[in-house]
């Protein structure tokens, strides 16, 4: 069995639960258990249906889904693979806690931190929209697996260690802070059944580093006691989120230069102070985001385990943002309803196609010729997109741009009287 055991997939399954039931968690996961047992194959990174014919799920359960994986195949026969049920109910408070580091008679503007909860609603979605080449997202999650394996196994932290820090660096708008939200995210939902509790705590460094220059590492260090009591709830897993952290610790590096006053210098020795003393606490993950790694102290970065650079979506990841976006107005009724390519299938036409055909206006007679034009379009589209060296962020707002441009469009077109109809060409084409 132990053989067998290791030729098996590990297939992480999740499963939401409404925000109204009031079912055991164990009791959902026994009968999505046997539910999933009942099948032959099952789809890899796919949405499950079919549960709600089981009366006990179907009272409680909004959405089954299984993860994404190293697996190379598409699906999987029940015997290849490990099951690995996590049962959740997303918090829907989108309330944050803030930690305000002021003395009493300060001003209470100073918001040295927020806390949410998780997993929480409002993140719900957010793994899945982000794209990136090289399986990053996986090799973040590994990486925390493989923390959590030598922890449990008890490695003596003398001989090897590690500091529980994950840096992100790379352009703005390339979803570095995204990325470090939906980890926490995913990793409450797939720790939930070791941990009764998960926490993010997000300190901004921009905003708060003016402060914390004048007044010293005291309050790095409050915060950082703040984090800690949080971190005692030995049940809770909390993630702790230090953005734009170049502003924080550039200052040491002034410092040192002599051209800024010594008070830099102890935020900074503060700041890595205690990042070291929480390298000894099993329940916390310190993820960290940085535009400019250069500007890092390089005590900063050497104390990382993983320094991943996050880099501009290149064109099939471009794709994959236009593709998504795009469906997404489609499924709002904003753009009439066409089958958009996935981008394995744009690369066979394009592969197939002649040249010059992505330029030509579909005349809407066949849905599949439709289908195909608009998958081409979307791909030169994507070619451009990386040409101009766009971000995530710039290419997610594509879209209200271009209705903008389309409804100025349209009201010029209706000075005389033919909006509509405008309007219904364009819509009825490829999806321009
Ligand atoms: P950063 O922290 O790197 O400046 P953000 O996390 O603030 O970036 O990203 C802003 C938004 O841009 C994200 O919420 C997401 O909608 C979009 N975005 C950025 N990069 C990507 C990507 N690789 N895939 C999908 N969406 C992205």
């Amino acid at each position: 069995t132990t053989e067998l055991q290791r030729l098996r997939w590990p297939v992480h399954v999740e499963v939401r639960l409404k925000s109204r039931s009031t079912s055991r968690f164990e009791t959902i996961r026994t009968h999505v258990q046997a539910w999933i047992t009942s099948f032959d194959r099952i789809n890899l990174s796919s949405s499950l249906d079919g549960w709600e014919d089981v009366p006990e799920l179907a009272a409680s359960v909004e959405r089954i889904v299984t993860s994404e994986s190293a697996c190379p195949s598409q699906s999987l026969s029940v015997d290849e693979m490990a099951l690995q049920i996590h049962v959740y109910q997303p918090c829907e408070s989108d309330a944050f806690e803030e930690f305000s580091n002021s003395t009493n008679e300060d001003d209470d503007e100073t918001m040295a931190a927020t806390v949410r909860e998780l997993p929480n609603r409002s993140w719900e979605g957010l793994w899945d929209s982000l794209i990136y080449e090289d399986n990053i997202k996986l090799k973040l999650l590994d990486y925390i697996h493989a923390t959590l394996v030598f922890s449990d196994a008890e490695v003596d932290f003398n001989l090897v260690s590690w500091n529980r820090v994950v840096l992100l660096h790379g352009p703005p708008g390339t979803g570095k802070t995204s990325l470090c939200r939906a980890l926490a995210q995913k990793l409450s939902i797939r720790l939930s059944q070791r941990y009764s509790h998960a926490r993010l705590l997000e300190i901004n460094s921009h905003s708060l580093f003016s402060k914390w220059f004048s007044e010293s590492g005291k309050l790095v260090q409050r915060l950082f006691s703040s984090i800690s009591e949080l971190a005692d709830e030995e049940d809770a897993f909390l993630v702790v989120l230090i953005d734009e952290v170049e502003s924080l610790t550039a200052a040491r590096a002034s410092a040192m230069a002599g051209t800024e006053p010594s008070d830099g210098l102890r935020v900074v020795n503060a700041l890595l102070t205690q990042l070291d003393k929480l390298k000894h606490r099993k329940n916390v993950l310190v993820m960290s985001t940085s535009n400019l790694v250069k500007a890092i102290d390089s005590a900063f970065v050497d104390r990382a385990d993983i320094v991943q650079y996050v880099d501009l979506p290149p064109r099939e990841a471009v794709y994959e943002i236009l593709r998504t976006s795009l469906c997404e107005i489609i499924n709002r009724g904003i753009v009439s309803s066409t089958n958009v390519p996935s981008l394995q299938e744009a690369l066979i036409y394009e592969r197939t196609a002649p040249a010059h055909s992505s330029t030509m206006i579909s005349n809407g007679s066949d849905a599949h010729e439709k289908s195909k034009l608009l998958g081409l379009r979307l791909l030169t589209l994507a070619t451009q997109c990386k040409a101009q060296k766009m971000s995530g962020r710039a290419l997610r707002r594509l879209p209200v741009l271009a209705l903008a441009r389309y409804i100025g469009a349209g009201s010029i077109i209706s000075s005389d009287n033919t909006e509509i109809k405008g309007r219904t060409k364009v819509n009825g084409s490829t999806g321009s």
